[in-house]
């Protein structure tokens, strides 16, 4: 099963996201089932994201949308618990400051870009600025309207300036599986603490993000920064679906070890002694 494909939101289309079940959950029936190809794709992104780090020529940005209680945090923690967290860069997009605000949107978003060798995770992203400001007409339509272009050109400079690969995630959940998650917080002590009285606000307002959705995810999957949709009801085939697409983004980066930058043969000779094994035949 190709996730890229299928999840793929091919460029140029117009995405209507009642055409996609957030329910579906591929070829497994369940979590235990998916364990085996779970791990198999972590340990791909494991191996590649050290070569990719060892190489530092080239750079990965992985974009994290969804509704509230759609999964982002936990796909963040997914997604980089397989790689070294030398090499990753996560970084969450909250309200932003008086500062922030001062500056043109996309001022806050691009020193936390990748370098060569780095993976960077945005949890929220630029994409904020066309889905809540424009929900809440943050700023008049003729301010946001453009910013899809904006961000378009933006992306490709990424990609064609600083060797970036782009991959954006839209986590789909239901508005039924929102509320249960919602429940199930309450009840949970280790998650009491993510509730805020706009979870509840903001889902009376469902239908206005989900066209806030389908508006950037139509207009911003590019052939250079692909937007995928993942159907994320069940968490697990969520991070199943992420791995694999990460796993074989990686995979055609295709990053290399750098060479050595010493002669290793004269290392070997001078402090291993193996020049001089090599030369005594054996049994003197
Ligand atoms: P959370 O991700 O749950 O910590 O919440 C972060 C909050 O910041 C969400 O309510 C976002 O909608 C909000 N946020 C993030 N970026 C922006 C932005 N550019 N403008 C307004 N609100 C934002
Ligand atoms: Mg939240």
């Amino acid at each position: 099963m190709d996730f890229r494909s299928q999840f793929l939101v091919e460029p140029g289309r117009d995405l209507k996201l009642s055409t996609i079940d957030p329910g579906y959950h591929g070829p497994h029936n369940d979590e235990s089932a998916a364990e085996a190809d779970l791990e198999a794709y972590k340990d791909k992104i494991s191996k590649l994201q050290r070569t990719l780090y060892g190489d530092r020529s080239k750079a990965l940005l992985i974009v994290l949308q969804g509704i509230d209680g759609a999964g982002k945090d936990g796909t963040c923690w997914h997604v980089i618990s397989a790689m070294d967290p030398q090499g990753v860069q996560v970084t969450g997009f909250k309200q932003p400051t008086p500062e922030e605000q001062a500056h043109d949107f996309l001022w806050r978003v691009h020193p936390h870009a990748p370098a060569k060798g780095e993976v960077a995770v945005f949890n929220r992203s630029q994409y904020e600025d066309v889905l809540v400001v424009r929900v809440h007409d943050l700023v008049p339509k003729s301010v946001w309207e453009p910013r899809y272009d904006i961000i378009n050109e933006w992306e490709r400079l990424l990609v064609e300036q600083n060797a970036t690969t782009i991959v954006k995630f839209f986590l789909y959940i239901s508005k039924e599986e929102q509320l249960e998650r919602f429940k199930r917080r309450l009840d949970d002590p280790a998650r009491q603490w993510k509730i805020s009285n706009s979870d509840y606000t903001e889902r009376e307002r469902w239908d206005e993000y989900i066209g806030a959705f389908e508006a950037a995810l139509s207009k911003c999957s590019t052939k250079h920064a692909p937007w995928y949709v993942i159907p994320s009801n069940h968490k697990w085939f969520r991070n199943l679906a992420v791995s694999q697409i990460i796993a074989d983004t990686l995979a055609d980066m295709h990053p290399h070890w750098p060479k050595p930058t010493v002669n290793l043969d004269e290392i070997r000779c001078l402090y291993h002694g193996a020049a001089q094994t090599a030369a005594t035949p054996a049994g003197e």
